[in-house]
C-alpha cells in the first residue's frame, strides 16, 4: 500500500507499517528467502509474535565507499556493508565476506540468520554481517591489506569488542582478521583484540576455530546419523564447497569411516566411487587453491553433481545452490548445511516432501560462532584454553542445542529449519521484550 507520492502508507496511529523498498521480499534473493523463514515461525510465536517485525528489519544498515590505490596507481572504489540485525541479546556477531557478488540483500540476509544462530546455540550475541562487492583473488596482498585496512576505518563507526565483532567468512582468514584487528586499534589507539575473531593464535586467536565450522557440521551430522540409524562407516558424502567449511567437514567424515565420493568448488567437480583420498585433496587445494586437476579422481560436468549417489550432502559454498531446479535429483538421505542460505524455500518443501533430512545452516554451521564466542572470552580474560577444552565445549554446546531443537521439531511436527527458528526466535524476542523499547 503506498500514497499517491509513493511514501509509504500510515496506519491511523501513524506508525510506517509497509517495509522500505530495500527490505521487500519482491524477489527470491537470500532476503526474501529469510522473510520466508520468519513467515514460517511466526504462528509458532505465541504471544512473542507481537514482536515479529524487529525481525523482517535490520536495526542498522551501514553503506561504505571503500577507495584504495591500486598497485598501477589507478584508484579503484569498492562497496562494503555492514549490517547489524538484531542486537536485543548481545553486541553484534558475523562475518565479513570479500566476492564479487555481493550484494545488499545478501549481507542483510546473512546478519538476519546469524541473529537466529548465535540464539539457537545460546551465545550472548546479536546478528550481523559486512561484505566488500570486490573480486579478491584478483588483488595483490598490499591491495588486499589496503582494502581491508580502509574498510575497518570505514565501519568503524560500528564496530567494537563490546559493540560489533567481525570474523571470517568466504574469501576472508586470519590475515585478514590480524589487518582489521591493527587497523581498529591503530584508530582507538589501544590493542583490541577483542574486536575481531578468527585472528591468529599469535594475536589473541583461539585454538581450534580454523577447524570448528567443519568440526560443527560433523557434530550435528553424528548426531543426526545415530537418531535416524544412518551408519558413518561406509556412508558416501558429497560436498560442494571444499574451503574453510567443506574442506574440514570432509576430513573429519573420512575420518570417521566415510566415503567422500564427490567434490565441487569453483574450480570443478571431481568424482571418486571408491572414496576420495581427502588428505592428498587438501594439499592439492593447498597449492592449486582449487579441486580441479587432482589426479585421483574423475571429472564431472557441474549439474551432475547434485544426482550424484550419496547418504551425506555438504552443501558449503555460497547460498541458494539447492534451488527447485536441482532439488529433486538429490539422492542424499542427509543434507547438512555448512554454508549460509544454501536451500531456497521452495527447494526445501521439495527436500522434505521426498524425506530428506534437512540440517538448517542456522545449527548446522554454528560451530564457527561457538568458538569465536570462546575467543572472544579468553581475549577479555586474557587466559587461554587449551585445544581439547575448547573441542569439548564445542561438542558440547552443539550437542546440547541439536537435541533441543529435534524435540520442538517432534513436538509441533516440523522441519528442524522451522524448530531452529522457533527456538531462536522466541529467544531473540523474549529479550526484546524484556528489554522494552526506548524511549
Ligand atoms: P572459503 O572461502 O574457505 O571456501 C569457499 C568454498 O566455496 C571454496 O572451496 C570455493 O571454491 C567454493 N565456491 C565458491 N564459489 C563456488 C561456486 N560457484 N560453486 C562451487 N563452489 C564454489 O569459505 P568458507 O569459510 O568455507 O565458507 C563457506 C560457506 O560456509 C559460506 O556460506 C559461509 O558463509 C559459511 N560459513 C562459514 C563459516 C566459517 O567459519 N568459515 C562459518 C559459518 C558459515
Amino acid at each position: 500500500m503506498s500514497s499517491s507520492t509513493g511514501a509509504p502508507a500510515a496506519t491511523p496511529a501513524g506508525a510506517v507499517h509497509t517495509l522500505p523498498s530495500y527490505l521487500q521480499a519482491d524477489h527470491l534473493g537470500p532476503w526474501g528467502n529469510y522473510l520466508q523463514q520468519v513467515d514460517r515461525v511466526t504462528p509458532y510465536l505465541g504471544s512473542l509474535a507481537r514482536w515479529v517485525e524487529t525481525l523482517k528489519r535490520p536495526k542498522r544498515i551501514l553503506i561504505v565507499d571503500v577507495p584504495i590505490e591500486l598497485d598501477n596507481g589507478t584508484i579503484a572504489h569498492y562497496e562494503g556493508y555492514r549490517v547489524q540485525h538484531n542486537l536485543s541479546r548481545g553486541p553484534g556477531k558475523g562475518g565479513v565476506r570479500f566476492h564479487q557478488d555481493v550484494t545488499l540483500s545478501e549481507v542483510m540476509a546473512l546478519s538476519a540468520w546469524m541473529s537466529v544462530k548465535n540464539a539457537a546455540v545460546n551465545v550472548p550475541y546479536g546478528g550481523a554481517k559486512g561484505g566488500i562487492r570486490v573480486d579478491p583473488k584478483k588483488l595483490s596482498m598490499g591491495e588486499l591489506e589496503r582494502l581491508t585496512r580502509r574498510y575497518t576505518s570505514e565501519i568503524g563507526l560500528l564496530i567494537g569488542p563490546s559493540k560489533d565483532i567481525p570474523a571470517p567468512d568466504v574469501n576472508t582468514n586470519g590475515q585478514i582478521m590480524a589487518w582489521m584487528m591493527d587497523t581498529y586499534s591503530m584508530n582507538v589507539g589501544a590493542t583490541a583484540t577483542g574486536v575481531v575473531t578468527g585472528k591468529p593464535v599469535d594475536l589473541g586467536g583461539s585454538l581450534g576455530r580454523v577447524e570448528a565450522t567443519g568440526r560443527g557440521v560433523y557434530t550435528v551430522g553424528v548426531e543426526a546419523a545415530k537418531l535416524t540409524g544412518l551408519a558413518l562407516e561406509g556412508a558416501r558424502v558429497a560436498v560442494q564447497g571444499f574451503g574453510n567449511v567443506g574442506g574440514i567437514a570432509a576430513k573429519l567424515f573420512a575420518e570417521a569411516g566415510a566415503k567422500v565420493v564427490a567434490v565441487q568448488d569453483h574450480t570443478g567437480t571431481i568424482f571418486n566411487g571408491q572414496g576420495l583420498d581427502v588428505p592428498a585433496l587438501l594439499a592439492h587445494v593447498k597449492t592449486r587453491g582449487g579441486v580441479g586437476g587432482f589426479a585421483g579422481a574423475d571429472v564431472m560436468k557441474a549439474e551432475e553433481f547434485w544426482a550424484v549417489d550419496c547418504e551425506i550432502l555438504i552443501p558449503a559454498a555460497l547460498e541458494g545452490q539447492i534451488t527447485k531446479d536441482n532439488a529433486g535429483q538429490i539422492k542424499a538421505k542427509l543434507v547438512i548445511e555448512g554454508a549460509n542460505g544454501p536451500t531456497t524455500t521452495e527447494a526445501d518443501d521439495i527436500l522434505h516432501d521426498k524425506g530428506v533430512l534437512v540440517l538448517p545452516d542456522v545449527i548446522a554451521n554454528a560451530g564457527g560462532v561457538t568458538v569465536s564466542y570462546f575467543e572472544w572470552v579468553q581475549d577479555f580474560s586474557s587466559f587461554f584454553w587449551s585445544e581439547d577444552e575448547i573441542n569439548a565445549r564445542l561438542v558440547r554446546i552443539m550437542q546440547e542445542a541439536f537435541a533441543g531443537i529435534w524435540q520442538v521439531a517432534q513436538e509441533h511436527k516440523v522441519s528442524l529449519r522451522t524448530a531452529t527458528f522457533i527456538v531462536a526466535c522466541k529467544r531473540i524476542l523474549h529479550a526484546r521484550e524484556m528489554r522494552g523499547l526506548y524511549p
